[in-house]
């Protein structure tokens, strides 16, 4: 019992792990580990240590069956560098605590988001809300990235020509883009995290808030190995089907067929099979 201590999590605890080309997560401080989630599970039943594969065998049961509370004894404590845009998508997980840099104290650090050219791509002619899988040629690429840069450049003069002329902090940032770069310390416990984490590591998420979503996840499996071994197990790898698929699903075990039709037809079957 006591403070839990991780070999794993202490070797990359203040390490710095770049995301993006200027954007970074640092895992702060933890609190808890698959142990407390077992500790605190075994206290419904008075139970005391059990083996290593037992231990793994209750936190599968709890992530399988939605027993939750447990996990929400391990906390997170990470400092994080990203784009404001992908701030706005970050923020959007009420269940963590936060502190950001403030704009209206400090001096807003010439930063700027330029994605990588294997990051530059055409609307999704399928998906409203994302971009082609397939990267830009590089000579159109090269036009966006020129563009992307020449604004940031442009934005960022105007901030400056705002503060020669003594305007106020708060005011003169109103004209940086989305771009730019913020930072925050960032908590959360384990339960929220797989949320976030089931959610923005999906292909649906945009790529950006993912490359964070990446770093988080391997960050957080140095505290909790078999925790995150459940959860990629029975969440990320799992899915779930709604009524009309489970009768879809029934139906193509007694070798007929699934029956589902239209869209509903597509998606069903892009679902089984993992596309
Ligand atoms: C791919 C993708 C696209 C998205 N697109 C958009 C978009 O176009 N526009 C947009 O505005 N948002 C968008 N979102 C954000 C999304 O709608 C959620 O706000 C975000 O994912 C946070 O999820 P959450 O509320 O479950 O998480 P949290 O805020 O962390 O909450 C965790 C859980 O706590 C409970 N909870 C928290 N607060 C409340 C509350 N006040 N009342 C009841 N229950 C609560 C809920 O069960 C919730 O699931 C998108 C998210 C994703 C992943």
């Amino acid at each position: 019992m006591g403070h839990c201590v991780v070999a794993a999590a202490e070797e990359i605890l203040d390490k710095k792990f770049q995301v993006l080309d200027r954007g970074f997560v640092r895992l702060v401080d933890y609190m808890g580990s698959d142990d407390r989630i077992v500790q605190a599970a075994r206290v419904s039943y008075g139970d005391g240590t059990k083996t290593l594969r037992q231990d793994e065998g209750l936190i599968n049961y709890l992530l399988r069956n939605g027993h939750t509370s447990p996990f929400e004894q391990v906390v997170l404590t990470f400092h994080a560098k990203m784009p404001i845009f992908v701030a706005r998508q970050w923020v959007r997980h009420r269940s963590a605590r936060l502190n950001e840099v403030s704009g209206r104290y400090s001096l807003m650090p010439d930063e700027f988001y330029s994605p990588a050219f294997e990051y530059i791509a055409e609307q999704s002619e399928d998906n409203k809300q994302g971009r082609s899988a397939k990267p830009m040629e590089t000579s159109r690429a090269k036009m966006v990235l020129d563009v992307i840069r020449r604004v940031h450049s442009f934005s960022y003069d105007g901030y400056k020509e705002l503060l020669d002329a003594k305007t106020a902090r708060e005011l003169a940032r109103i004209v940086l883009p989305l771009s730019l770069y913020t930072e925050w310390y960032w908590q959360i416990d384990l339960h929220n995290l797989f949320h976030f984490l089931k959610l923005r590591l999906d292909k649906h998420a945009q790529k950006e808030i993912r490359a964070y979503a990446k770093v988080l996840r391997d960050m957080g499996a140095k505290v909790c190995p078999i925790a995150f071994k459940s959860f990629d197990k029975y969440v990320l790898g799992g899915l779930s089907f709604s009524e009309d698929e489970v009768g879809g699903l029934r139906r193509m075990l007694k070798g007929e067929k699934h029956g589902l039709v239209g869209k509903e037809g597509k998606r069903f079957e892009l679902k089984i099979k993992g596309a």
